[in-house]
């Protein structure tokens, strides 16, 4: 297969790790579909950015926690560019808060978007990738899914459950030539955790052996290589990207 005729699709392909997937997928496919919320500046920026490299881009706002405007946006993808062979999962929301306190909207909304999204464009481009004979599905997970983190127990359930969802996918499509793998990030710099107290994020730093933050580019860099020919027996596995913060 020419790989340079590929179709990717990137939820939260806009901003921070999706974007810079993007920007890294963009050395081996001519298409890449981004999905966003609703942040239409960062969208136009980064699909400009990814034209500037030579890739046809288009986003498509809608929220992945709703299967009907998930799978919608992967149709128009499809019309747009063809069959997806490529798709990563990177939209994601944090509520924090502590357990006693979590409403449980908050628990079932990061629940919905994280869990649920991944499982909802998974279900949408399921056809493309089993026909194809060639496909890689990368979820975004989490070092909270791995370790639990005191404040997150609706995110760390998220992150946890994609392991499974992952493992599964992994499991009925090995036989297709599609892998399907997580990459469970650790403390990167971007939006979501700018938004963070000082005080957390000293105490999260001082959990890492690096002794630093993560760059979205160091997570994108674990992507592109899963999404790689290279990685073409590598499935179903959990790559951390975290300074050694979980071992
Ligand atoms: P950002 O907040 O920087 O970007 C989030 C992206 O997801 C945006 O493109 C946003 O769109 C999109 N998005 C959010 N909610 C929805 C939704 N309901 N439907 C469609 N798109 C949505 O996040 P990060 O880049 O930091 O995180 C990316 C992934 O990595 C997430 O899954 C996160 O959990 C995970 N991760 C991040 C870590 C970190 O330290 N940053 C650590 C470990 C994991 P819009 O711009 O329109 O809002």
């Amino acid at each position: 297969m020419n790989h340079n005729s590929k179709t990717a699709l990137i939820t939260g392909g806009t901003r921070g790790i999706g974007r810079a997937i993007a920007l890294a997928l963009a050395g081996q496919v001519e298409n890449i579909a981004l999905l966003y919320a609703g942040r239409r500046d960062a969208a136009e920026d980064t699909v400009n950015a990814l034209l500037g490299k030579g890739v046809k881009s288009l986003a498509f706002a809608c929220d992945v926690a709703d299967s009907a405007q998930a799978k919608a946006a992967c149709d128009q993808a499809r019309e747009a560019f063809g069959p997806i062979s490529i798709l990563v999962n990177s939209a994601g929301i944090t509520r924090d808060g502590l357990t006693l306190r979590m409403p449980p909207e908050d628990f079932k909304r990061v629940i919905e978007v994280n869990l649920a999204g991944a499982f909802h464009t998974i279900q949408a481009c399921y056809r493309d990738l089993m026909k194809a004979g060639w496909g890689r599905v990368v979820n975004i997970g989490s070092v909270s899914g791995l370790m639990g983190n005191p404040g997150q127990m609706n995110y760390s359930a998220a992150k946890a459950g994609l392991v499974g969802l992952t493992k599964t996918l992994a499991r009925e499509l090995a036989g297709r030539g599609v892998t399907a793998n997580l990459v469970a990030p650790g403390f990167i710099d971007t939006d979501m955790t700018r938004e963070l107290p000082d005080g957390t994020l000293a105490r999260a730093l001082a959990q890492v052996p690096m002794g630093r933050m993560g760059k979205a580019e160091e997570v994108a860099a674990a992507v592109n290589y899963l999404c790689s020919p290279g990685a073409d027996y590598v499935t179903g596995c959990v790559l951390q990207v975290d300074g050694g913060m979980y071992m």
